[in-house]
């Protein structure tokens, strides 16, 4: 037998190895492997056992690393499909599918001494007060942590060793979960009795997981796309959905947007089904864990002792057997497409998977992402609908305040942090002892520092965006690549030197300080990734939050999803304009989904919500769509100029960026690329091929960036055209090419 491996060093290519007699029934396909390679010794997965090989004189696999079959050919299987389809070697796109941990065993289980009792043979040996009372100790508890009976009975190791020497008890390792939730105290929860919207939703789920079920032999057909208001209980359906996959045989995935996967959420996924006839562990998995408990975590899932994993873009390729369902809440969400190879698409993936297992898929939001709407409308998904919150509080109020009037009346020409309108509801929610959520998508004490002498603006030296002002450590910051320096007091510019430099712009910061000046009594908290230094942070401001500490919150996105608090009766949105001003075709439904994300968190509770929406351009559709929550409205005039402009859902992208620190090398093999890409595809029926032009962010980290944008009907044949290219061009070495499939950002 022979074994084909793809090593990770990063070669488009399959080796053969023969498998030594010592190895032989040990290797199997997904079994990770050492071999020699040239004069080294590398790290390589099993991707097939043939019989014979094309090439003679076989190198032989030198040993097995960590558990055998790590990787089950189902997820080789999809890790191939990765790679055909972003463009991508195979074993980059097997680096996804197996969390860092788990494939280069450097994080092991955790084994703690633990004591346990054994009852004794015959007559109870002579023992010393003390020995008896240890003794008891453990009678009770049956078995605990010899760390913890020390304490339990303050006592020595030395004693209990002496127990043990006495046969009564019994020290041995044991290997113990490294549990990220252990200190959380979690009240289990019953399902809820469903209204007849999330009813007739759970039934067409139902119906899907029952054709899926093992030996049914009857895939369910299409993903569902769940369509429900914020509020409307998508939560408690994926909850019912998967009770119903378990009490069938078969686990689930939830995917959630790393920012949504607060305690909150994952607590409710525990609550449900900790307990009962059909408890299970909940695995998380998500970027902020440690390698041990990613380790833990993952293995936890491939023992089957975990059922259900809830977990960041990921979690997709968690190893859940027999598996039944997965979800993938707020479906549009950016943060699923990984912005580094394999570039793949979370939510994608989580439909190609589904359907080579036979699982079903749900994939829920609000605000749809205007392709999986758009397959809804062309019956490529089913589409279900909540159209009301769950209970019966009503969807907020919004108004949408001009701040051009604002400005006019202002007195330095400049406009306010807020209008008099939201300022003076601020008051109201103060005296009512009511909350306020304010949201600015800009973190920072002001966005630009200019001199009004000379016109210098402080820019980046390594990235074409100027340096924002963050005022308590008084520093320029560049937020695309951290460069940071000390704020100048005056003009650096030796010619100019004025001392009156100013500070344009609005970041979080500036908010909270303006709030503070102007609510004196107000209990301010501001969360964005400057507040938050440690791990602990989040949940601190958000517990405070939650129990009435914090009277306002100002931050950034991180506060405008998936946040359940029922006193909060007001949000302002201070200056909604930021995300359309964005050169992307999707910037207006990036503003659509933020805005009623953002508004979703007011009035869930029984005092009802009002919204402030601050903005220059207050007629803008994803503005006054959004007012109206009518996320029909939105779509219908967004098609149409998405159809106008040939851009996705009406075809497929491709976006080729040229990166290297010398432009001119990066323009000329933009034009290189461009001659090579009509010569290869530009004959193609529906093909469009825009570029070369510089990225919208020119520059960043010290490389110049040239683009390219093709355009198609279908992706798999333009995807291996590409890779074909990517193997074929002649670049100088110093220029790299990134493909990007269906990109989620163009900057
Ligand atoms: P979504 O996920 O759609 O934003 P949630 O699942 O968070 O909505 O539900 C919002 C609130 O409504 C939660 O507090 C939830 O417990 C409650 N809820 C959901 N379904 C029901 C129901 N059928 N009856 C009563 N309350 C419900
Ligand atoms: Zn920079």
């Amino acid at each position: 037998m022979i074994a084909r491996v793809t090593l990770e060093v990063s070669i488009r290519k399959e080796f053969d190895y023969a498998i030594p007699e010592g190895l032989a029934g040990h290797v199997e396909v997904g079994t990770r492997v050492k071999v020699p390679f040239g004069p080294r010794i590398v790290t390589g997965l099993v991707t097939a056992l043939v019989e014979a090989s094309p090439h003679t004189n076989l190198r032989s696999i030198d040993s097995i690393v960590g558990v055998p079959g790590v990787v089950t050919p189902r997820v080789l299987d999809l890790a191939r499909w990765i790679a055909a389809y972003y463009c991508c070697p195979v074993e980059v796109a097997l680096k996804s599918v197996l969390p860092d941990s788990v494939r280069k065993e450097n994080a092991r289980w955790k084994e703690r001494l633990h004591v346990s009792y054994l009852p004794p043979k015959g007559d109870l040996p002579k023992l010393s007060p003390r020995q008896r009372d240890v003794l008891h100790v453990v009678e009770e508890m049956r078995e605990l942590p010899l760390q913890e009976l020390l304490r339990l009975a303050s006592t020595t190791p030395d004693t209990v060793r002496k127990l043990e020497d006495k046969g009564l008890l019994r020290i041995a390792p044991q290997v113990e979960d490294r549990d990220p939730y252990a200190h959380e105290e979690i009240i289990p929860t019953q399902p809820l009795a469903l209204n007849a919207e999330q009813a007739e939703a759970l039934d067409a789920i139902r119906a899907g997981l029952a054709r899926a079920a093992p030996g049914a032999g009857d895939p369910p057909p299409k993903p569902f796309l769940l369509h429900g208001v914020t509020g409307s209980g998508k939560t408690e359906v994926y909850l019912q959905a998967i009770d119903d996959a378990l009490g069938r045989g078969m686990g689930a995935i939830v995917l959630v947007p790393e920012i949504s996967l607060t305690p909150q959420t994952v607590e409710r996924f525990k609550a449900r089904f900790g307990h009962g006839p059909r408890a299970t562990s909940v695995a998380v998995l998500h970027s902020h864990l440690s390698s041990g408990e990613r380790h833990d975590e993952w293995h936890k899932i491939r023992q089957g002792r975990a059922r259900i994993v809830i977990g960041a873009r990921s979690a997709v390729f968690a190893p859940v057997d027999k598996l039944g369902l997965v979800v993938v809440d707020e479906e549009h969400e950016h943060s699923y497409k990984q912005e580094e190879a394999p570039r793949y698409h979370a939510r994608d993936v989580a439909v190609v998977r589904a359907a080579r297992e036979g699982a079903v898929v749900v994939l829920g939001s609000a605000t749809p992402s205007v392709e999986s709407y758009w397959n809804a409308r062309h019956g490529k998904y089913r589409l279900l609908e909540i159209k009301a919150r769950a209970t019966d509080h009503k969807l907020p109020v919004v108004r949408v305040v001009d701040l051009r009037l604002d400005s006019r009346r202002a007195e330095k020409g400049t406009p306010g942090v807020f209008s008099a309108a939201l300022k003076e509801a601020i008051v109201q929610r103060l005296e009512r002892r009511e909350q306020t959520i304010l949201f600015l998508n800009r973190r920072g004490y002001s966005t630009s520092l200019q001199c009004p002498h000379c016109g210098f603006v402080a820019g980046c030296p390594n990235c074409s965006v100027s340096l924002t002002f963050h005022r308590a450590s008084m520093r320029l910051l560049c937020h695309v690549c951290g460069h940071a320096e000390a704020a100048p007091s005056a003009c650096p510019k030796p010619e100019c030197g004025h001392a009156g430099i100013r500070y344009a712009g609005l970041g979080t910061e500036r908010v909270e300080e303006t709030l503070s000046r102007v609510f004196p009594k107000a209990r301010i908290a501001r969360m964005d990734r400057d507040t938050l230094h440690r791990k602990e942070d989040y949940r601190r401001i958000l517990g405070d939050f939650r129990s009435g500490r914090i009277d306002i919150l100002v931050g950034t996105q991180m506060i405008a999803k998936g946040l359940h608090f029922p006193n909060v009766t007001l949000v302002g949105v201070l200056h909604a304009d930021l995300s359309l001003h964005v050169p992307d075709f999707r910037s207006g439904e990036r503003t659509f989904q933020l805005l009623t994300q953002v508004s979703g968190r007011a009035g869930r509770g029984d005092v009802e919500g009002e919204v402030f929406v601050q903005s220059f351009t207050p007629f803008h559709p994803a503005i006054q769509f959004s007012r109206r929550h009518d996320y029909q409205g939105f779509y219908e005039a967004e098609v149409e100029t998405r159809e106008a402009l040939k851009y996705p859902p009406f075809s497929r992208i491709a976006l080729l960026t040229l990166r290297g620190r010398n432009e001119d090398k990066v323009r000329l093999s933009a034009e290189y690329l461009r001659k090579e890409l009509d010569r290869r595809v530009g004959a193609w029926p529906g093909i469009v091929i825009a570029g070369p032009a510089p990225a919208p962010l020119l520059k960043a980290e010290s490389f110049f960036r040239h683009q390219l944008m093709v355009r198609c009907k279908a992706m798999s044949r333009l995807a291996l055209a590409l890779a074909q290219l990517e193997a074929e061009a002649t670049l100088p070495e110093d220029v790299r090419l990134v493909i990007d499939v269906d990109p989620v950002s163009l900057m």
